[in-house]
């Protein structure tokens, strides 16, 4: 069979095939500039093709372009071997060829062909519309599934940042509690020894450096053993609970209070001289000796007030008021005593 024939019988056998599958048709043809047969002579792009292949600056072409309603095709083609020797005994000189082939077609159709010269090539058009919408669904599909696996390693980064933090502030919350309680009593909720000490030594350093008045009052309950044995230790507590809010609310918020021993409270008067805390201790050792606590209870207090002085450390200066409160104890109770006095 001719190669034209075969390459007809190739389009239509493909197309039908198409068609059954609902898929556009093809174009699919050995083109000629010199055919034997009309029905393969090339077109004018066919034909400009040829020239080029000819000219030996092609032997392929492809390219995607788009048909009258825009829609997408690929057109391929490729040059077919040039002609041999044996080739022109039928595409020669027709005075060559055999008589019957001549008898058949006439003297324009596909003779004179020389030696080397590329006398056809296969001219391929593929419809790319269904091919393209399949690409699409694919691609539709596969950037949906990448925007869910992205969205559900962004929702998984998301949740565990969330819940660390979360944690973290856990963690930094109990910390936070952890200290609150290490400088709290737990009894009075006002500062313990450490929380005290930890409070006073800004002050205290600051007044010491810019030479300025820092007091202290050390203040402990008459007879409170008493309390206990009468009462019990639990109407002992609520009296330490009493007399803390009966302190507090007597002292400014620049003060400093704390419960440093079972029944001894440490105030730290800030910015006040001995005098400006003696009064202050009055003020308080009144107001005790006036309140009725728990069960009505009347009770009284002494105190110790000390000054700081050149050289004197905190604990130093938290000695000085336990020997001043110490003399006011010896001096009958329910009075304060002023360190530098004693000594
Ligand atoms: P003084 O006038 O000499 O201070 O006599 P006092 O009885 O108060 O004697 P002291 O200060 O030595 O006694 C302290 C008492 O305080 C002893 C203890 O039973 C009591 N105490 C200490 N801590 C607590 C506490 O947390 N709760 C209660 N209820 N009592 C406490
Ligand atoms: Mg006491
Ligand atoms: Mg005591």
């Amino acid at each position: 069979m001719l190669f034209t024939y075969i390459a007809r019988q190739i389009k239509e056998f493909s197309n039908n095939e198409r068609k059954k599958n609902e898929l556009p048709e093809i174009y699919f043809k050995l083109a000629s500039s010199n055919p034997r047969n009309e029905i393969n002579r090339a077109n004018e792009f066919e034909s400009l093709l040829l020239k080029r292949m000819n000219a030996g600056e092609l032997s392929k072409f492809k390219e995607v372009s788009e048909d009258n309603n825009g829609d997408k095709f690929l057109y391929f083609a490729m040059a077919n071997d040039p002609n041999a020797k044996s080739c022109l005994l039928c595409h020669g000189d027709p005075a060559d060829a055999p008589k019957e082939m001549v008898d058949l077609y006439p003297q324009a159709a596909g003779y004179h062909e020389e030696e080397g010269n590329i006398r056809s090539l296969i001219s391929i058009r593929v419809p790319l519309k269904t091919h393209l919408r399949a690409g699409e669904k694919i691609s539709n599909t596969l950037t949906m599934v990448t925007f869910i696996i992205l969205s559900l390693i962004l929702s998984l980064i998301w949740f565990f940042i969330k819940y660390a933090d979360t944690q973290h502030q856990i963690i930094l919350d109990k910390n936070q509690q952890l200290e609150r309680t290490s400088i709290t009593d737990y009894l009075t909720n006002i500062y313990n020894r450490m929380g005290f000490m930890q409070a006073a030594e800004q002050p205290f350093s600051g007044a010491k450096r810019y030479d300025k008045s820092f007091s202290l009052i050390m203040l402990d309950l008459d007879h409170f053993k008493q309390v206990n044995d009468t009462h019990g230790h639990e109407t002992g507590d609520r009296v330490l609970q009493e007399l803390a809010l009966l302190i507090k609310s007597r002292l400014r918020t620049s003060d400093i209070f704390g419960r440093v021993g079972g029944e001894e409270f440490l105030i730290a008067v800030v910015e006040q001289s001995e005098e400006g805390a003696a009064t202050v201790a009055n003020v308080l050792r009144t107001a005790v000796a006036d309140f009725h606590f728990v069960k009505d209870l009347s009770l009284t207090a002494s105190f110790g007030v000390a000054e700081l002085t050149d050289e004197v450390s905190l604990s130093a200066l938290i000695s000085h008021a336990d020997q001043a409160l110490y003399h006011a104890k010896n001096a009958g109770r329910n009075r304060f005593c002023l360190y530098s006095a004693e000594v």
